[in-house]
Formats: C-alpha cells, structure tokens, sequence
C-alpha cells in the first residue's frame, strides 16, 4: 500500500489525461493571475451544470490543458499555480492506496461531494 509518505509520483500523465479536475473559483484566480484568460482554460463543469461551476479545459487528445511532454515525463506547465486538487491528489485525506492511477482513486468523487 502506498501512503503520502512514501508516494513517489512516476510523471506518467495518467491523472491529468483521465480525470477531469473541478476547479474553485479560488483555483480560477490563481491560475489568472499567473497571465491565463480564464476561457483558455476553464469550461463548465459538465458532470454537475446544476452549480455553474467550473471544471479545467482538455487538449483534443484528451489532456489537460496545461499538460506537456518532456521527454518521457508528463508534466503540469502550471505547477506553481494548479488547482487545489491537483495539489491533494492522489491523497485526499490519510488512506492508504493500491496505486495512484485514477481507477484507484476512490474517494475522489466523495472529496467533490464534501467540497462543493
Ligand atoms: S497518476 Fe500518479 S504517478 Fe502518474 S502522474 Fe499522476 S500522480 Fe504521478
Ligand atoms: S493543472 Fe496540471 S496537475 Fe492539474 S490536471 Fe492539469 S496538468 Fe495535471
């Protein structure tokens, strides 16, 4: 099991290319302060209209907006500046993980539920 203390991440991309990451009004303030239009990166949240919120913009490959290749390495072009959840993932309170790949990231949806 994989714990915040020993967690390693690999840069393989997978959770900024599968997930689609909720973004705060907070997170949408940072990231326009850091020189992005807010239209460049943000959409609304598709899998919850009923609040208007919003969620970050994907690449037509499927990528995050500010996801970019170096190498063999994924890597966020906002690191400084990325959302909240970006921050906490894969580790969204204490509890160990099998991995960190997304199908096993199973209180994501129950993170969302408790901050909206
Ligand atoms: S899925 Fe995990 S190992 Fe891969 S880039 Fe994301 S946090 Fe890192
Ligand atoms: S903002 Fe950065 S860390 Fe978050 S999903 Fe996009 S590329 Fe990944």
């Amino acid at each position: 099991m994989i714990t915040s203390d020993d967690f390693k991440c690999t840069f393989c991309g997978k959770c900024c290319i599968e997930l689609t990451v909720k973004i705060s009004d907070e997170d949408i303030k940072r990231i326009k302060k850091a020189g992005h239009k807010r239209k460049d990166f943000a959409v609304k949240d598709m899998f919850d209209l009923r609040t208007g919120k919003y969620a970050l913009k994907k690449q037509e490959n499927e990528w995050c907006v500010f996801l970019r290749k170096e190498g063999e390495k994924y890597l966020c072009s906002i690191h400084e500046h990325r959302p909240e959840t970006c921050r906490k993932y894969p580790f969204f309170d204490d509890t160990p993980l099998k991995s960190c790949l997304p199908e096993d990231v199973l209180h994501w949806p129950a993170y969302w539920r408790k901050n909206k």
